[in-house]
């Protein structure tokens, strides 16, 4: 499901407060995935019995996938987040993330949807993200 779909259906507060967990949760994972990277490295020194063995070695490589994909699905997930987040404010009223979603677009050139929203408190109308 794409951006504004989720945010039509959950509301932008709910959308948000997941996006800002799942980004997180990528975060911790790609810390947990440093941490067994250096374990397989300190396992692979010349005193280790596990030196040279397949398993260390593949773990070691999982470990660096997973903690790459982890670094830059966080960085996608958080900045997304952010740049809805900076233009979740009515300009008119100042009310945060109280609007409702008129319509939705295709994908701009970052490849997000953008979303033609109106404010529950005052009827101002507005896009988001901005381009
Ligand atoms: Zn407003």
């Amino acid at each position: 499901m794409n951006a504004a779909r989720m945010i039509a259906t959950l509301g932008f507060r709910r959308w948000y407060e997941r996006q800002l967990i799942e980004s997180h949760l990528c975060l911790v994972t790609c810390f947990l995935c440093i941490i067994l990277l250096a374990v397989c490295i300190e396992h692979a020194l010349p005193q280790s019995a596990l030196r040279g063995s397949a398993a260390a070695v593949f773990i070691a490589f999982a470990a660096a996938a997973g903690g790459i994909w982890s670094w830059n699905h966080y960085r996608v997930v958080f900045s997304r987040a952010e740049r809805y987040g900076h233009v979740a404010h009515c300009e008119h009223c100042g009310t945060y993330a109280r609007f409702e979603v008129e319509r939705t677009s295709a994908a701009s050139s970052r490849g997000e949807p953008t979303l033609n929203v109106r404010c529950r408190q005052c009827r101002h109308r507005w896009t988001m993200p901005e381009a």
